[in-house]
């Protein structure tokens, strides 16, 4: 029995050790990830509930690693934000999906997401500015998406940001709505322009209670102040009709598409028409 501990022992240890090499690996390679091109965007469409058709473009960061292949974002994004190449990742994103953007049939919007790290540095205001004078995008189509962490700390500061960044024109979207501790207060402090449901609630759609209560509820809150509410990981049509059913105005998730490269948005468009 003792043998056999230590073997569970050395197992995990390999393991930890794996997982510190893994994160090294990655935190190395990201240092220049964005100079060898490595970084790519792909698009997911968000579709109105009750007209159908594309609305929006959400723009989603990937990276093609030499070596380990494509890295998910909820691995690299936290490296990213540790090391702090976030910001010149995330100033990246911003810059190549509004180039993108640019060109698609107005009303169409992108959304793009900002890091809370990002979102702390000086020049962020200035970077979004740039972003939209250089592409020539509308302000009124980019909507930045935001966790409510970027609100965490310096509060009265961040605020201030949200209110330069409003001042652009741009809309402001709160990200993964009803995950955090405080999402109700913040709804309060500033007029956010869009929620996002967090898939998690989306997942107990259209049999759970518990599902339908709280997407009621936060449909219903979105009516009362004017935000409009998006479902994300949206996934079968039960799950649609439910939000439907609800008030929700658009929705996202792989029932629709998974988020595709650039070059299939036009298939997509032909696919998705409205009804
Ligand atoms: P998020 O902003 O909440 O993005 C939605 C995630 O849900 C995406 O994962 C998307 O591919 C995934 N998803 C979409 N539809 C479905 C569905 O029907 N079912 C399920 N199970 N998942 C679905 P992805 O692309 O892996 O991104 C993960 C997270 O990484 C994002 O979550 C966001 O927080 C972060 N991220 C991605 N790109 C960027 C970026 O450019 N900048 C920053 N700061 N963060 C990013
Ligand atoms: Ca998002
Ligand atoms: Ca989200
Ligand atoms: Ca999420």
């Amino acid at each position: 029995a003792k043998a056999d501990g230590r073997g569970v022992f050395r197992f995990f240890e390999r393991q930890m050790d794996e997982a510190v090499q893994r994160k090294q690996a990655l935190k190395a390679g990201l240092r220049g990830a964005l100079d060898r091109a490595e970084l790519e965007l792909r698009y997911q469409p968000l579709i109105g509930v009750e007209q159908g058709g594309i609305t929006c473009f959400e723009a989603l960061m990937r990276w093609r690693h030499p070596h380990l292949g494509m890295v998910p974002p909820a691995e690299f994004i936290p490296v990213a934000e540790e090391s702090g190449f976030i910001t010149g990742m995330g100033e990246w994103a911003l810059a190549t999906a509004c180039r993108e953007a640019a060109s698609w049939p107005a009303p169409l919007r992108l959304a793009v997401n900002l890091s809370p790290v990002q979102f702390r540095r000086p020049g962020l205001v200035r970077a979004v500015a740039m972003a939209l004078s250089d592409s020539g995008l509308m302000p009124e189509r980019l909507e930045l998406e935001i966790t409510e962490s970027v609100l965490l700390g310096e509060e009265e500061a961040n605020l201030a940001i949200l209110r330069q960044l409003r001042d652009l024109g741009v809309r402001i979207a709160l990200d993964d709505f009803g995950t955090g501790f405080s999402s109700l207060g913040y709804l309060l402090r500033f007029p956010f322009d869009k929620i996002k449901i967090d898939r998690s609630f989306v997942h107990g759609l259209p049999d759970r209670e518990d599902a339908k209560a709280i997407v009621r509820a936060i449909t219903g809150m979105g009516r009362g102040l004017g935000i409009s509410v998006t479902a994300e990981g949206v996934e079968t049509p039960g799950q649609l009709g439910a939000l439907r059913k609800k008030g929700c105005s658009e929705a996202q998730g792989y029932l629709f598409s998974p988020p595709v490269p650039a070059s299939e948005i036009p298939a997509l468009f032909k696919r998705l028409r409205p009804s």
